[in-house]
């Protein structure tokens, strides 16, 4: 076994290899861009080297760098994870040739599986199904227009190079396939290089099933059971389980059988996923992927193996610790994947700072591969995973139940998420019923995304406690330091004898106000509400953790404040609300931020104000633009703009002064 391997990835992914790593007593070295020097894997790891600026092209895709941190690191193996340079065979060779052991398969397997067409041909000769299409290699329109015509509309147009979705398009109708191929061919020249196009019948309600195979150098090759990932959001997987709910065990068996015949087809080696679609009984091949993939927990989880420890006993030139008559599964496992996207602007990717972040306690059916830590920033450069939530149990709908309340446990703010969108999907009665197919997103799409709706009187009435119990706790902070910790006017509860004290809290919930007036009571507070009163009583906060009686009822919910915007977690619900307090209006308070920085790293998209001008709080002055998204940064209070340091199209990075501020 190796001693020392390097892991040339980042985010969860690297840091799950290095816990198998250090469980088996290997040294694990981390590579890392500019943008990462604080992330989450460089401090998992036992040594750390720089290969580069925050672009993936210059950092965790060069090739030459990874290999001479490898070198001098004296690691002896480089784990590529996913992605990146994970099916990348040039790479694979090049560690070869640099006396690095590459823990994948060999590079001819990866180029005879990069190419769907390639696989296609190779998987026909291996008699494994395929959906019916067209892999030729004449690509031209009046040959792929027939090839349509005989494979039946509606057909899915692929590139061959394809992954993650690009370059593929569903064409219902003839006139419409010379337009939707040449979208393709563009789309993939880009991404991939190579604008080859295939044809497949598109299914109408398939499932996606893959087989999780493995082999090693001395012949042996097993199927690991299959993980259903038809949760998908524009063919891209949101939800994996394991076992695939229905799945006869002769057609388990059968669609395993086929998968080791296309991994014995291509002399494979290592970890890999033959990926199929399923419908009525049926199973087509559609590609490979030589890696490892996102959603290999589940399988760990139901065979109650470690993957990666395989990946690297086999790399290490041991054979499989397995055949497949000694290997068994047990219960039912779901992994979601965790975003910073907001999906009530179509998914688009989030980044800033992850203000909170507790995820669920349950640590017997409940882990949680993280790539990212309470405090960290989700940044513009790579993929905004957070993390994986992965849940077992004994059988299927306890397993739903553990997801369930997995989501609605995890707490996560300062940032939006896919977590409310994936407990929507967790909560349909049809995805409980294992109802489900390629289709279930958009099928339901009214129910798991509902229009933007108030916060409703609860989630006030958390945010006016919360604010409550904070200054309590900052009044008495104050009195114990004064000279008379005892004086009256210390007083943290808000009542006086003989008058209605009174608290006003002014809220804006997107756009709208929403005033919360709270009265001091003997016993507790009574808060008026947009929909009426409510009495409160033995409001408790611990840290973020507020626990209150309201009209009667014991209930909970975490409340995190990032400067005036306040983010309330309850019982899977995210919540926000920004306080617009009068005393930060007047610019009466001293704790006013006048330093005005890029919140994320982008481009000055627009510049409203000049050095000298005078402002009024909330003026807009400054819009940055990063993944889309455009950010504008607004006058803390009134004052005076002292002078403003970039211009529009100018690159910013995250935390530079934009302009310097002077509240009046
Ligand atoms: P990529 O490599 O870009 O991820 P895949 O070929 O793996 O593309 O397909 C991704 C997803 O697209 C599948 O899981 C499935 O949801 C959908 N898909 C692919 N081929 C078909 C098809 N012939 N009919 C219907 N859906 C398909």
């Amino acid at each position: 076994m190796f001693d020392k391997i390097l892991i040339a990835n980042r985010g969860e992914i690297a840091c799950r290899v290095m816990r198998t790593a250090r469980r088996l007593g290997i040294r694990s070295v981390a590579v890392y861009s500019e943008a990462d020097a604080g992330a989450m894997h460089v401090a998992m790891a036992d040594e750390a080297f720089l290969i580069g600026p925050p672009p993936a092209a210059a950092s965790y895709l060069n090739g030459a760098a990874i290999l001479a941190a490898a070198k001098a690191s004296g690691a002896e193996a480089i784990h590529p994870g996913y992605g990146f340079l994970s099916e990348n065979a040039a790479f694979a060779e090049a560690s070869a040739a640099a006396g690095i052991v590459f823990i994948g398969p060999p590079p001819a397997a990866i180029r005879a599986m990069g190419s769907k067409a390639e696989a296609k041909r190779l998987m026909e000769q291996a008699e494994v199904p395929l959906v019916p299409g067209y892999h030729g290699s004449g690509q031209s329109l009046a040959e792929l227009q027939d090839a349509a015509r005989r494979i039946g509309y509606p057909v899915l147009v692929k590139a061959s190079a394809g992954g993650g979705g690009k370059g593929m398009r569903v064409v219902a109708d003839p006139a419409a396939l010379a337009d939707a191929m040449a979208a393709a061919r563009r789309e993939a020249k880009t991404a991939f290089g190579d604008d080859t196009l295939l044809l497949e019948r598109y299914l109408e309600r398939p499932r996606h099933v893959e087989i999780q195979v493995f082999a090693d150098g001395h012949g042996n090759a097993v199927y690991l059971f299959e993980r259903d990932c038809s949760i998908q959001r524009r063919h891209q997987k949101v939800i994996e389980e394991a076992p695939a709910p229905g799945l006869a065990d002769s057609v388990r068996r059968f669609m395993g059988e086929a998968a080791v015949a296309a991994a014995r087809a291509v002399d494979y080696r290592g970890a890999g996923t033959v990926e199929f679609l399923y419908q009525d009984g049926q199973f087509f091949f559609i590609e490979m992927n030589t890696r490892l993939q996102v959603e290999h927990p589940v399988t760990e989880l139901i065979t109650g193996l470690d993957l990666v420890e395989w990946q690297l006993l086999v790399a290490a030139g041991r054979p499989l610790p397995l055949a497949q008559e000694q290997l068994t599964r047990h219960g039912h496992a779901f992994e979601v994947r965790l975003y910073a996207e907001d999906p009530a602007k179509d998914f688009l990717p989030a980044i800033g700072r992850l203000k909170h972040f507790r995820p669920p306690a349950d640590s017997r059916h409940v882990r949680l591969d993280a790539g990212v830590r309470e405090g960290d920033v989700v940044s513009v450069h790579y993929d905004p995973m957070i993390a994986k939530l992965i849940v077992w149990d004994d059988d299927r709908a306890a397993a739903v139940r553990r997801l369930r309340r997995a989501l609605g446990d995890c707490e996560l703010a300062g940032i939006a998420t896919n977590l409310g969108f994936l407990s929507a999907v967790a909560e349909h009665p049809a995805f409980a019923a294992a109802e489900i197919d390629t289709g279930f997103i958009e099928r339901h799409r009214a129910q798991l995304l509902p229009p933007p709706a108030p916060v409703p009187p609860l989630g006030l009435a958390f945010a006016a406690l919360a604010l409550l119990s904070w200054r309590g706790q900052e009044a008495r902070r104050a009195a114990q330091s004064s000279a008379d910790p005892h004086s009256p006017w210390h007083l943290t509860n808000g009542w006086r004898l003989n008058d209605d004290n009174r608290h006003d809290f002014h809220f804006v919930d997107g756009g709208e106000r929403r005033p919360v007036v709270v009265h001091f009571r003997p016993d507790g507070w009574r808060l008026d509400l947009p929909d009426g009163p409510l009495t409160a009583r033995h409001a408790q906060l611990d840290g973020s953790r507020l626990a209150a009686e309201l009209n009667g009822e014991r209930r909970s919910a975490t409340v995190v404040r990032d400067g005036s915007q306040l983010t309330i977690l309850h019982a899977g619900h995210v919540w926000q609300l920004t306080l617009d307090d009068p005393s930060l209006r007047s610019g009466a308070d001293d704790d006013v931020d006048t330093r005005l920085a890029a919140p994320m790293p982008g481009t000055v998209v627009q510049v409203q104000v000049k050095a000298g001008q005078t402002v009024t709080r909330g003026q807009p002055l400054i819009v940055v633009e990063a993944m889309k998204m455009e950010h504008t940064i607004v006058a803390p209070a009134d004052g005076t703009i002292a002078a403003v340091h970039f211009r529009t199209g100018d690159p910013v990075s995250e935390g530079q002064e934009l302009l310097s501020f002077e509240a009046s």
